[in-house]
């Protein structure tokens, strides 16, 4: 028996061919000099941080909002305010009286006329101006006040329920509840249970029994400044300014009302709305 089948192993032709291959390698260095390159790893190339500093802008310093509003309109004086308006491109609101309206063709034609005017927002100031300036006896009676400033709304067709009570500095909002005469509070209260929303003011453009304005421009600025910075708003950063309509139909007071509004479009600290959107009206 053969003890190995596979035969001696230093005959086969694999273990020769190593054994050469082996011999051939040794005499290739020798006759070279050569060695083997040891691995070296790439030195590494440190990464290069770029950092940008990016200044960070200071926020935007909150406007401060004015509304500008005229009550008893239509009236001798809208034509004016209209041109002196739509010069300065703000909004304003008009509180307006519905006798008003029907009082005059004039008064109809210039009702329509800032009725179509996007810059114009028409809110209530009753109908007959509490039973013309009855004041007393109209603020007795809150269902007699509650069907006046319907009547207003009806005959007109206002599709707000943002009212102003004749001759009452009167708040009634969801975040507001001022009476600047507390035996008008009844009526006040009955007016926001009906969905009313009274909106007072925080500062009016007097005038005098003359009906000229007592202030001039430059008063009435340094008024709001006052106001604001003695937080003597009804609403922190937010102040309604009364006018009246009938005021300026004369040259002068308009003159004043111009150079009022020029004046307040020049202060990049504030900005103008419509009455509708102060804090706490809310959607008609
Ligand atoms: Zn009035």
């Amino acid at each position: 028996m053969d003890p190995d089948p596979g035969g001696n192993l230093y005959d086969t032709a694999t273990f020769k061919a190593c054994l050469l291959t082996v011999a051939f390698s040794s005499l290739y260095f020798y006759k070279t000099g050569k060695q083997e390159i040891p691995f070296k790893p790439p030195t590494p190339v440190p990464d290069t941080v770029v950092v940008t500093v990016i200044k960070a802008k200071p926020p935007a310093k909150k406007k401060k909002t004015i509304y500008l509003t005229f009550d008893d309109g239509p009236n001798k004086g809208t034509r004016n305010v209209k041109r002196i308006i739509t010069a300065g491109q703000l909004p304003v609101t008009l509180f307006v009286i519905g006798e008003h309206v029907y009082g005059s063709n004039y008064q109809s034609s210039i009702y329509d006329s800032v009725s179509r005017d996007t810059l114009f927002e028409i809110a209530n100031h009753s109908f007959t101006h509490a039973f013309e300036n009855k004041y007393r006896q109209f603020y007795e009676n809150p269902d007699s006040a509650v069907k006046d400033f319907a009547r207003c709304a009806d005959s007109l067709n206002l599709r707000t329920n943002i009212i102003r009570t004749p001759g009452r500095n009167i708040w009634r909002t969801d975040s507001s509840r001022k009476t600047d005469i507390k035996s008008s509070e009844a009526t006040a209260d009955s007016l926001y249970a009906h969905g009313f929303k009274a909106i007072g003011w925080d500062l009016e453009w007097h005038f005098n029994t003359d009906q000229r304005l007592v202030q001039s421009a430059d008063d009435m600025l340094k008024e709001i400044d006052l106001a604001f910075a003695n937080r003597q708003t009804n609403m922190p950063d937010h102040l309604v300014i009364l006018a009246h309509d009938q005021i300026y139909s004369n040259s002068d007071d308009s003159c004043s009302l111009h150079t009022f509004i020029d004046q307040l479009k020049q202060r990049d600290s504030f900005e103008f709305n419509f009455i509708s959107q102060y804090p706490g009206v809310g959607k008609p």
